[in-house]
């Protein structure tokens, strides 16, 4: 397709991926941030196989590695002495397949500079508000009525509270019980290449995620999280951090010189958990990608691995097909089974390790490890954590769904769609 003006309304994963991924394929792109200053939000996050092909695609995932920590395997066990629930290991799937934990600045630092080799204009304390001629030629308005275009092609990578989908017609939200606090640590050795969770029963879950550094700071890190009912982080503020530590670490005694880094409770962040997926996410020229078309519990560590696989498809789908009309319903094809398969495997599994019900931790205790040793199962998993189903019988190899545009090649799902 001919050169199009392109933009992307978010500097968040999916938006600055979607910029390089579109400005890589000829097209001339602005970013708009709502922010003064673009800046990550939140602790640290896995990047998995799918997420890490998008990042090679990128040129970034040499530094993402030198940054970030390698992830071989995923462990997760009941309390101090409970049953194990997992331990699966991505190399059983493919040899030298992994994941990569990374600090989100770090990760925002490499999208950033990739955006910013590629020439990609950026506008800051720009909140887009406001969208009109979505059928021929859009344009975006701020908050302080400043207008911006006409562009080709709206691309809202606005995250989970994009005002401008919203704005569009509100979409379903449904909001879990549950959230977490979410902190960063000095890295104090006790879990290497693991994403590592235990769990007291369905209703308390601790996870530590080492993160490798920050880009200007050579000290290892750990993401910590402890996740509970949506009532008790309300009260979050008030708990007793020394009886808290105390609490964590009878479920987990390794914890206690990552917990004694919390002196105050502003160290660690509450999140809380939404599923929203937008049945629709094209309107005229404005696509949706990223959370803002689909976001749910981070359950499985996918959504900026999606976000990133979202930016990379619409690339491509722009680059196969000779107008914007037919490419972005092909995005959204390409897209939808991973994207589907994704957001039920997530609701599921949240169910089994943070929700009220009474049943649903000691079924998970009961099945899950002796699940894990039937070889079919078993290798079923490692795909769904890895990131690669695109159904319940079918999955891509992490390049095939990052696509390949930089060489040329469409990715085989585009293909198979194609044929
Ligand atoms: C606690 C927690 C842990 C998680 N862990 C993982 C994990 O381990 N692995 C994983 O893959 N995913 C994880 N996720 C999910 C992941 O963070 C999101 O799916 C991902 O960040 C989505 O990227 P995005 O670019 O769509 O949205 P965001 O990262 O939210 O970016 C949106 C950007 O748009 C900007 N913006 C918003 N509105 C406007 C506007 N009106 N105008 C201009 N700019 C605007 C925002 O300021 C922001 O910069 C986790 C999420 C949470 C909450």
């Amino acid at each position: 397709m001919v050169s199009l003006s392109i933009a992307v309304v978010g500097a968040g994963v999916a938006g600055l991926a979607a910029a390089s991924c579109l400005a890589d394929a000829g097209h001339s792109v602005v970013v708009f941030e709502r922010f003064q200053q673009a800046k990550p939000v939140g602790a640290g996050l896995l990047l998995q196989p799918t997420g890490l092909a998008v990042l090679e695609r990128l040129g970034l995932r040499e530094e993402a590695a030198a940054l970030g920590s390698r992830i071989e395997r995923l462990y997760g066990r009941c309390g101090p002495t409970g049953p194990l629930i997992f331990d699966r290991r991505y190399d059983e799937l493919l040899p030298g397949l992994h994941g990569i934990g990374i600090h989100r600045a770090s990760l925002f630092h490499l999208l950033m500079k990739a955006a910013e080799a590629r020439g990609i204009a950026l506008e800051q304390a720009a909140d887009i508000t406001e969208i009109s001629g979505t059928e021929s030629r859009p344009v975006i308005e701020d908050s302080t009525g400043r207008r911006h275009g006409p562009f080709d092609l709206v691309v809202d990578a606005g995250g989970a509270r994009s005002r401008l989908r919203d704005r569009l017609g509100a979409p379903q939200r449904r909001a879990y019980r549950h959230g977490a606090v979410w902190g960063v640590g000095r890295d104090t050795g006790f879990v290497r290449d693991a994403l590592q969770q235990r769990y007291r029963t369905a209703r308390f879950m601790i996870g530590v995620l080492p993160v490798g550094r920050l880009p200007h700071d050579p000290t290892p890190l750990n993401a910590f999280f402890w996740s509970m009912p949506v009532e008790e982080l309300d009260r979050w503020h008030q708990t007793d951090l020394t009886a808290w530590r105390a609490e964590v670490a009878a479920i987990w005694r390794e914890t206690e010189p990552l917990t004694r880094q919390f002196t105050q409770h502003g160290q660690l962040t509450p999140a809380r958990y939404a599923q929203l997926t937008v049945a629709e996410p094209i309107r005229g020229r404005l696509v949706m990608i990223g959370d803002a078309w689909h976001q749910t519990s981070p359950q499985l560590g996918q959504g900026a691995n999606m976000a990133l696989l979202d930016a990379a498809a619409l690339a491509d789908a722009l680059t196969l097909h000779a107008t914007i009309d037919a490419a972005l319903p092909a995005f959204v094809a390409q897209r939808r089974n991973h994207i589907r398969f994704y957001q039920m495997a997530s609701t599921v599994l949240t169910q089994f390790f943070q929700s009220h019900s009474r049943l649903t931790g000691p079924m998970r205790n009961l099945t899950f490890g002796p699940m894990g040793r039937l070889p079919w199962l078993r290798s079923e998993m490692v795909k769904t954590l890895a990131g690669l189903k695109t159904g319940p019988f079918s999955w891509s190899r992490p390049e095939d769904l990052a696509g390949q545009a930089t060489t040329g090649q469409p990715s085989i799902a585009f293909q198979r769609q194609e044929a």
